[in-house]
């Protein structure tokens, strides 16, 4: 339990982000899920790079990320969807993505679908459909 109160203290769980913190990290068998929230006032409109700090929305996401140890571990990622207020802008609405965390359409961190890549690489589809679970990654 120390080491859980340590993680959602210090959030340094994620050190290869450092535009979130951690809000809660729960382990249930097999499995570690970090709730992570972002940090940044504003975001920069993807489509005209405006910055906004409007929030619209929220929803939650999870998103796979590499295993630590023997345990799968799943990062629940509260995403705000922003507002552009750039009137000649035409994307009105849009959802935040977090540097080397999320990813557009993506269910795994960069850095685990690095790793997945590299296994498909290095196996063959047969041998990374077996070896990708032994590893934390489905
Ligand atoms: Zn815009």
């Amino acid at each position: 339990m120390l080491y859980i109160d340590r993680l959602r203290t210090c959030g340094s769980y994620i050190p290869h982000c450092d535009s979130v913190h951690v809000v809660d990290v729960r382990i249930q068998e097999a499995t570690i899920t970090v709730w992570v929230e972002s940090t940044r006032a504003q975001v920069p409109c993807p489509v005209c790079s405006v910055p906004t700090g409007s929030v619209h929305c929220t929803y939650r996401r999870t998103v796979q990320d590499l295993p630590s140890g023997s345990y799968v571990v799943n990062l629940v990622v509260t995403v705000r969807c922003f507002q552009c207020r750039n009137d000649s802008c035409p994307r009105k609405f849009f959802s935040e993505q977090i540097p080397n965390l999320t990813a557009r359409y993506q269910r795994r961190t960069p850095r685990a679908d690095q790793r997945v890549v590299e296994l498909a690489i290095e196996y063959t589809d047969q041998g990374c459909e077996r070896l990708g679970p032994l590893l934390g990654l489905r």
